[in-house]
């Protein structure tokens, strides 16, 4: 982490500032530049999640110390980690065998990583922006085109296809791994860009909990393995991964090659291939049919990494996914994401909020730490379906790692 001194006092006038997206970037930062003082629109492609039945990935996420003191810069660790998220305090590795090993991360301090479910962090950080007066969420707004010298945005509205155009100080690109501002900056000379699709993919599998009275069901329910790890069935090309949520299910994914994937296109062949790869998982779903239609319920989803450079141009800024999406295997995209956010914030305070000295200084500070962390994510996809069994890389664990 950067440290500057802090005692500078904010002498700019405040900013009209328009985030692109509303994800979990989108929010966070919308509630970290209102914090300042700005004034923010956050225009998001989707409906609004927080009334939605059913939108966005319903992913777990692991959240991490990074992710934590973003957190806490805007008042929402507690909430998060406290009363919601479920301390993991180490992989329990399952064994083709049925076996079980563990894996504590930090058996000195005992820290721990927390599952937290990515659609409450969202809503939670949608919540905490909009307790802003001077925030104004609008949703079913997609950006098309964007003049990021001047700061002025075209945004189509979804329901009516009606083109909306807004000028801002400044441009935030929260808008994700396929962000439109990135497209928009990769017209520019001297902007690099490189992006790899990984050989694998994933599906998402629920595992729900465990009755505790199988007879009067509604008497209770229990986690079906234990809440405390972040589970994970290593079988060399490919592996599944579970972690807990609060409500005693788990939500499991299947990484692995996208041709094993779609040749799992039967309820016979995931059958078959669930009991000779991972006997024991079919035990605690519960039965056949409960694995088939998890499974089933979407297509097998890409992965892909990108790295560029760099984060600004003219009056606009790319964080999160949108600067450096990352393979999932390091737990760390969202982590890295929000880190940015903290980084953004003290560069504003270190700048007295001057975008033309802050925006430069986040490139020169922020390209080659993400660069580096997209590349520790790829290597810890190897790592995690392969060398997670070999005993001499127990002792490099630590929790900047899942
Ligand atoms: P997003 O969450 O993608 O949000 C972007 C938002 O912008 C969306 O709401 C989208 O609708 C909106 N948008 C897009 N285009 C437009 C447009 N043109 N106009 C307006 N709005 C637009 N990270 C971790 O730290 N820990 C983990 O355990 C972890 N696990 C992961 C597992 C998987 C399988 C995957 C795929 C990722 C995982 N990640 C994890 C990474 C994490 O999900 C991302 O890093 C994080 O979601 C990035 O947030 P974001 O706000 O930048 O992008």
């Amino acid at each position: 982490p950067i440290s500057f001194n802090s005692d500078t006092m904010k002498t700019t006038p405040s900013l009209d500032i328009v985030i692109v997206g509303g994800g979990l970037v989108g929010g966070l930062a919308a509630c970290a530049l209102a914090k300042r003082g700005h004034s923010i629109r956050l225009y998001e492609y989707r409906s609004d999640i927080r009334v939605e039945e059913s939108s966005g990935q319903s992913i777990d996420l692991a959240l991490s110390v990074r992710g934590r003191e973003a957190l806490k810069l805007v008042g929402l660790e507690e909430k998060i980690v406290n009363h919601h998220g479920i301390a993991m305090k180490g992989r329990m590795l399952h064994g083709k065998d049925g076996s079980l090993r563990e894996m504590i991360y930090d058996s000195v301090k005992k820290n721990c990583i927390y599952s937290v479910s990515r659609k409450y962090l969202n809503q939670v950080l949608l919540d905490a922006a909009d307790q802003y007066s001077s925030v104004t969420l609008i949703f079913n707004k997609k950006l098309i085109d964007a003049d990021l010298d001047h700061g002025k945005l075209k945004f189509i509205d979804t329901n009516n296809r009606e083109i909306v155009e807004v000028n801002a100080d400044l441009i935030i690109g929260a808008d994700g791994a396929y962000s439109t501002v990135r497209r928009t900056m990769m017209k520019r000379p001297g902007f690099d860009f490189s992006q790899t699709y990984i050989e694998h993919g994933y599906v998402e599998v629920n595992i729900p909990p465990r009755m505790i009275d199988e007879k009067h069901s509604n008497k209770g329910v229990q986690f079906c393995m234990s809440s405390k790890h972040l589970h994970i069935w290593p079988r060399g090309s490919f592996m599944m991964i579970a972690m807990p949520n609060d409500d005693y299910t788990f939500t499991g994914n299947l990484f692995a090659p996208l041709e094993i994937l779609n040749s799992l296109d039967t309820p016979e062949k995931l059958v078959k291939f669930y009991e000779q790869e991972f006997p024991d998982v079919l035990p605690i779903i519960g039965n056949k049919q409960a694995l088939i239609d998890t499974f089933f319920t979407a297509k097998p989803k890409t992965l892909i990494s990108i790295k560029c450079s760099p984060y600004h141009c003219g009056k606009s800024i790319i964080l999160g996914d949108a600067a450096h999406a990352m393979v999932p295997f390091y737990a760390q995209g969202m982590n890295a994401a929000f880190e940015d956010v903290v980084l953004l914030d003290e560069l504003l305070d270190h700048y007295k909020d001057d975008i033309n000295k802050a925006l430069p200084a986040f490139s020169r500070h922020r390209c080659s730490d993400a660069h580096a962390i997209c590349d520790l994510a790829m290597y810890n996809y190897i790592e995690m379906r392969d060398l997670v069994m070999r005993k001499s890389f127990v002792a490099r664990r630590n929790l900047d790692t899942i």
